[in-house]
């Protein structure tokens, strides 16, 4: 089955064209047969980079002042006689959408109807940067594509299985109950995809692990899987809460934000846009949201630099710690995400010290696992550290394939 994966946010698109099926995924042989994404939209100048499977990148500019010309443009190029991948659209079998946010209405994927993407609509307060978007690709995408399913994957649906203990704030019970104001967690899709990875590459079953995946990009969260289930995670009721992120704070006392926007006369959007946008690593560092410059910046001597990775660091280290506590142990520690796939020296800055836990990196390992899947623990070690690249799309192709084939 031919899945297009379709991620569309306020002024981009971004999709894969996927080949899956049951057998396919058994034997982790689905394939990406096109890939692209479309920017800027609104504009005169929107920018369509597209690359088919063994074939050369290309990117075009022209005028796309909306979500249904962006995804018409997609589905020409995917068509187009010279560097189209299908002869026609009918050959796409189904659509799969990723939603930012589930609220607690999913805690799975789901094809969409109209119950659905009425339920979206509700949880859009509590994602109004994300799932308006969301909804506008998929209106755009079933107008084009009317005849074939649409799945839905989102966010937070993984971290459903949390219990209470971990999402409910020490806030009064009543704002839960009301406003929905509780940890709902984000990158589900992302943690799910490289726990999975991790018993194929291990030959364990997810019923017989604890696992720690850290997914590091310019988001950030760590995830402790306990016997394959979501019991926690570092983001909460937004992306803003739990590890120290490119521009975001992560945890933060909420008395500084009052106490700053009164010293700073800030307004309310003003002091949203400090704690996404101006925090972080750049923030701290000054140079830049980009661990790669901050990390050069650090080896240059840039005393904020330094500051800024090993806050990133130590924050990393302590939910690791956290997480172990949490589910009683540890056998699996992974990293995922730009910085996690990429960055040797995060991860063993993040690792020293948690020997006494079992956690050990192999450094001649670790220095050569950049961008590919690795064990970069000693053999025989009591936690396996693995690195793994993440691949979010494809959990969309494959949840939407199994959402076709009812076995989901
Ligand atoms: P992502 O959001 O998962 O695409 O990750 C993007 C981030 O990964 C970038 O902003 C960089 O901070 C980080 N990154 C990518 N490559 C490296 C690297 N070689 N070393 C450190 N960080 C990296």
């Amino acid at each position: 089955m031919k899945v297009l994966v379709l991620n569309c946010g306020s002024s981009s698109v971004k999709y894969q064209l996927i080949e899956t099926s049951l057998a396919q995924i058994e034997s982790n042989t689905d394939r990406v047969i096109a890939r692209g994404a479309v920017e800027r939209i609104g504009t005169s100048s929107a920018i369509h980079s597209y690359r088919p499977e063994g074939g050369e990148k290309s990117s075009e500019v022209k005028e796309i002042l909306e979500h249904r010309v962006a995804i018409t443009e997609i589905i020409r190029t995917l068509t187009d006689p010279r560097r189209g991948v299908i002869r026609e659209a009918r050959e796409i079998d189904a659509v799969g959408h990723r939603v930012v946010h589930g609220g607690e209405k999913f805690a799975r994927s789901v094809l969409m109807r109209d119950e659905v993407v009425r339920q979206v609509e509700e949880c859009s307060e509590l994602a109004p940067l994300h799932n308006p978007h969301n909804l506008r690709g998929y209106r755009a995408a079933r107008k084009i594509l009317p005849d074939v399913p649409h799945a839905a994957v989102f966010d937070t649906a993984y971290h459903q299985t949390m219990p209470p203990a971990a999402y409910v704030y020490g806030l009064p019970y009543v704002l839960y109950t009301r406003h929905g104001i509780r940890r709902y967690g984000f990158h589900g899709t992302s943690h799910r995809f490289v726990g999975w990875r991790s018993q194929s590459i291990l030959g364990r079953r997810r019923e017989d692990s604890r696992l720690i995946t850290c997914h590091l990009g310019n988001g950030a969260s760590v995830c402790a899987i306990d016997h394959g289930r979501s019991v926690d995670t570092s983001m909460g009721f937004t992306p803003l809460e739990g590890l120290l992120m490119g521009s975001r704070c992560g945890d933060l006392d909420p008395s500084v934000i009052f106490h700053v926007m009164h010293k700073e006369d800030l307004t309310e959007q003003q002091a949203t846009t400090l704690l996404n946008k101006h925090s972080g690593l750049y923030g701290i560092s000054g140079v830049s949201n980009d661990m790669r410059e901050v990390l050069a910046e650090e080896a240059k001597g840039n005393e904020r630099a330094r500051l800024a990775a090993d806050i990133f660091c130590y924050r990393l280290k302590k939910y690791i710690g956290a997480y172990a506590a949490a589910m009683a142990g540890v056998d699996t520690l992974i990293f995922t995400g730009g910085i996690g796939e990429n960055s040797p020296a995060v991860r063993a800055r993040a690792c020293a010290g948690l020997e006494f836990m079992g956690v050990h990196v192999d450094a001649a390992r670790n220095e050569t696992a950049i961008g590919t899947e690795a064990r970069i623990s000693p053999d025989g070690a009591p936690v396996a550290v693995l690195v793994i690249p993440t691949n979010e799309e494809l959990i969309i192709a494959r949840d939407a394939l199994r959402l076709v084939e009812g076995v989901l």
